[in-house]
C-alpha cells in the first residue's frame, strides 16, 4: 500500500478513520495518523460542537447564573463577598455546561438503567456538580474552543 497523497511513497501508517495509507511524513504530520480529507472533517465536527456548547451556554448557562444571582443576592441587600458577587455566580451559572460535559466524559452512564426517581436524583447531583466542575472546566474549555477557530 502506498501513501494517499504520495503515491510514490510506501505507506508506513494507516489514517484512523477511513483506512488509506500514509507515509513517514503525513502519518507525522498532525496529532495522530489521519488523512487530510478525514482530518478537515473532523475540524468541522469539533467546531459545529464548539459553536453548541456556546449557544448552550448562553441558553442554559445564562439563566442558571440569574438564578443563582437572585437566589443568594435575594436574602442579602449587597453582596458582602466575592463569592456572592453577581460577577462570580453568573461566572459560575455560565459555566454549567461546560462542567456538565466534562463530568459526563468521566462519569458512566448508570442513569438509563435507574428508575425515573433516580434518574431525577442523578440530575440534580450532577447539575451540582456540574456548577463546581465549570469553575474550571468552563475556561479550559472556552479557550479550546475557541482556538479551533483560529487555527
Ligand atoms: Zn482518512
Ligand atoms: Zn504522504
Amino acid at each position: 500500500m502506498n501513501c494517499i497523497n504520495h503515491p510514490s511513497e510506501s505507506a508506513v501508517s494507516q489514517c484512523q478513520v477511513c483506512g488509506k495509507g500514509l507515509c513517514v511524513d503525513c502519518t507525522n504530520k498532525f496529532s495522530k495518523p489521519i488523512c487530510p480529507d478525514c482530518f478537515s472533517v473532523s475540524r468541522q465536527k469539533q467546531k459545529r460542537a464548539a459553536v453548541t456548547e456556546v449557544i448552550l451556554t448562553l441558553l442554559i448557562g445564562l439563566p442558571v447564573g440569574i438564578i443563582l444571582d437572585l437566589l443568594v443576592n435575594d436574602t442579602y441587600k449587597t453582596p458582602d463577598s466575592f463569592w456572592e458577587s453577581h460577577f462570580f455566580l453568573i461566572y459560575m451559572g455560565l459555566g454549567i455546561v461546560a462542567g456538565w460535559k466534562t463530568l459526563t466524559r468521566i462519569t458512566p452512564q448508570i442513569f438509563l438503567f435507574l428508575p425515573v426517581l433516580g434518574w431525577l436524583l442523578y440530575f440534580v447531583i450532577m447539575a451540582v456538580f456540574s456548577l463546581f466542575a465549570g469553575l474550571i472546566a468552563f475556561p479550559i474549555r472556552t479557550i479550546r474552543n475557541l482556538s479551533l477557530f483560529f487555527k
